[in-house]
């Protein structure tokens, strides 16, 4: 099963926004931007709505027979380690191997020398086509590398492994990441993890290195973006690179965690997978739950009066709702609107300072953050949220589709 060069992951917390979501896609493809739509989730965002990879698998075929959508789609089951796979194994179509857990502890020594051995001749100065100098790897760099990253890509295979032999090889898409870890992986760094990758057999399909800077939740990258667009250009030499010489799929391509609302990545990154005439996978998930507040707020009455009931109790919960989420937010405390105030605005104020508006002087980074993660709150209002939702299904409807259109299709693919 070969993914499309152009995907792009969404996230639906509620399940309730398949259609607006897709709708999206169906906008670009009239523009003749083609691009597929993988419905992801993760098992940590199933646990907190007590939902499951069946909901996700519903809520997609059911958006793509209302839309008569003709493209391909997927159901990815995102950061999935052998411990959770098994749950998504039937409702899945696509795998996010998350093997970050396993970065940095030493494989089995004898593992290390004979890929060393196998890879020697990768030591010394490599012409990778287009690097602005050749790579020049010793021995010694060959073999920290694999100390620090071969049992995470053994892990790989194992997890990759156990799938195939469940679902059949080629049912599906594999993604390899290692975005959830502390320290980002240099060019160099891939060209390893790729050969270890073949020599563990997997097809893998997309991966998903740490990149430089912060990709915090739902908010624009920080950062230089200088630097990244020159990491994000080496990843693809060296995965060109990599294709050839080690026989990985053809397609093989990057894949953008966290990768919603990062505008000022969008174009270098446009610019650079046309230049090399790369594929993309652009993953994001929790940016939708926002939309729909934006939504509620914007509907007034009852709506706002939960979106802001919602800000309130997410404000007093701060250090349990961030906590998981540490190494992906960034909020300052002191910029957060107190709940009593929040009561006093408008729907339109509300809107103002949630919507990812750059240029409106409202908007509230911090705030967007910190409901951002505070979709637990609405999970636990259970059918008063989803109710809500049905109320202000139109408005919320628009606000979900011109999101992924406007904001992230248009902007990265189009
Ligand atoms: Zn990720």
């Amino acid at each position: 099963m070969k993914l499309e060069p152009y995907s792009m992951g969404i996230g639906d917390r509620f399940a309730r926004q398949g259609k607006a979501q897709l709708q999206a896609f169906v906008m670009a493809r009239e523009e003749g931007v083609e691009v597929t739509p993988s419905w992801n989730k993760s098992n940590r965002e199933h646990t907190i709505i007590r939902s499951s990879p069946a909901d996700v698998r519903q809520e997609a075929d059911a958006a793509v027979q209302a839309l008569k959508w003709r493209g391909a789609y997927r159901v990815d089951a995102d950061h999935i380690s052998l411990k959770t796979v098994d749950a998504f194994i039937a409702a899945s179509d696509f795998f996010t191997l998350d093997v970050a857990d396993f970065t940095g502890r030493g494989a089995n020594p004898d593992a290390i020398a004979a890929f060393v051995g196998r890879h020697a001749a990768l030591a010394g100065p490599i012409r990778v086509p287009g690097l602005a100098a050749p790579v020049q790897v010793g021995r010694e760099q060959v073999r920290a590398i694999a100390a620090k990253h071969l049992l995470a890509v053994q892990e790989a295979g194992k997890i990759y492994r156990h799938i195939e032999s469940r679902k059949g090889p080629d049912r599906f898409v594999t993604e390899v990441s290692l975005d959830e870890t502390d320290r980002p992986q240099t060019p160099v760094e891939m060209l390893f993890i790729l050969a270890a990758i073949a020599d563990e057999e997997i097809p893998v399909q997309t991966i998903a290195p740490k990149f430089t800077g912060r990709f915090n939740k739902g908010v624009d990258y920080v950062g230089d973006a200088a630097q990244f667009a020159r990491e994000f250009e080496d990843d693809l030499r060296v995965i060109a690179f990599a294709v050839k010489e080690f026989g990985l799929p053809a397609g093989l391509k990057l894949s953008v965690h966290s990768g919603s609302d990062k505008f000022s990545l969008y174009e270098p990154i446009r610019k650079a997978i046309r230049k090399h005439k790369a594929g993309l996978h652009l993953k994001t998930a929790g940016t939708t739950w926002l939309e729909e507040l934006i939504g509620l707020a914007e509907a007034g009455g009852d709506g706002l009066q939960l979106a802001k009931e919602i800000y309130r109790s997410a404000h007093g919960r701060f250090d349990e709702l961030c906590g998981p989420y540490a190494a992906v937010i960034d909020i300052n405390r002191r910029k957060l609107p107190a709940p009593a105030e929040v009561n006093r605005w408008t729907g339109a104020r509300y809107v103002k300072a949630l919507r990812h508006d750059p240029s409106c002087k409202e908007f509230n980074p911090n705030f967007r953050q910190l409901l951002h993660v505070g979709y637990k709150v609405a999970a636990e209002l259970g059918p008063r949220y989803l109710q809500a939702l049905d109320a202000s299904a139109e408005v919320i409807g628009r606000n979900v589709t011109e999101n992924v259109y406007s904001r992230h299709l248009r902007m990265v693919f189009g």
